[in-house]
């Protein structure tokens, strides 16, 4: 028993071209996954590929567009030749008072990091039924356990990643097919970067709260994504499991 091996398993990574995405990514190609990546920018998209070393197609997408979403669930599961593994990752941010918000940019925010995530997880269901299983995972966020006063549409997609991993869990779980989600700490990539351009005082409340005394790397969250998508994890379904450094356990 091999069980953190993924030898012969298909993998797609939404916002996989970057960030904890490509980390992620990194993760199940060591592990022996291949892979398609999925994002809106083609520079992006095509460096990720190559450094996942030939191990991974790239699709261009905008994940909003319901109809291009399954779309591109589907040309994975045929340019793979399967689709075992699916990551729901890509998303966004703006951050404003929630009485600033346009409608626009709360649906642009809902569309990019939940209803993405619906939308694949359903056209990615019939190719893991066929196949007989297979795993979903959920990006949430420390959004999804606590608020603040400059995310409302982003905390709540966040929070609602955690409920939709409990119903789709428990839903598929018939199926042999285990979805959970995993809730990110504060780690270093474009989106933070701008967060810390946007919010005076960000990396330093960080650095204090977080046990471990650092910003996470995108590398830290490869374990959790191979973990998640091997046999190892057959019997976790519905959970949602914070890498944060100690972040959600500091009182
Ligand atoms: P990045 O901005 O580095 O990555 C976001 C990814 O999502 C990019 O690959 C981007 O690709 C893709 N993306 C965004 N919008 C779309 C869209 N409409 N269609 C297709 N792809 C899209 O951020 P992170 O790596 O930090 O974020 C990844 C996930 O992790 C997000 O869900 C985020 O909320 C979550 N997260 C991040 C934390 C952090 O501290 N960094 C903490 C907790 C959660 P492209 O631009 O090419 O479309």
């Amino acid at each position: 028993m091999k069980p953190f091996d993924l030898t012969g398993k298909a993998a797609l990574v939404t916002g996989g071209n970057g960030g904890i995405g490509l980390g992620m990514a990194q993760g199940l190609a060591a592990a022996g996954a291949t892979l398609a990546i999925a994002g809106r920018d083609e520079k992006k998209n095509a460096a990720a590929a190559k450094a996942l070393g030939g191990r991974a197609i790239s699709i261009k997408v905008d994940l909003r567009d319901e109809n291009a979403c399954r779309a591109a669930v589907d040309q994975a599961a045929q340019k793979l030749g399967r689709l075992d593994i699916l990551v729901n990752n890509a998303g966004t941010n703006i951050r404003k008072a929630p009485q600033d918000y346009t409608l626009e940019e709360w649906r642009l925010v809902l569309d990019t990091n939940l209803t993405s995530a619906f939308v694949a997880s359903q056209a990615a269901y019939p190719h893991m039924q066929r196949a007989g299983g297979g795993k979903i995972i959920n990006i949430g966020s420390m959004m999804s356990l606590f608020g603040a006063s400059f995310v409302a549409p982003y905390g709540a997609s966040k929070g609602g990643i955690v409920q939709l991993t409990k119903a789709l869990a428990t839903a598929w779980a018939k199926d042999n097919i285990q979805v959970n989600a995993v809730l990110p700490g504060w780690i270093d990539t474009a989106l933070t970067r701008q967060a810390r351009k946007d919010v005076a005082g960000l990396h330093e409340r960080v650095l204090a709260r977080t046990p471990a005394g650092r910003w996470g790397a995108p590398e830290d969250l490869a374990g959790v994504a191979v973990f998640l998508s091997g046999s190892s994890s057959d019997f976790v379904t519905g959970v949602a499991i914070p890498v944060d450094g100690g972040y959600s356990a500091q009182g």
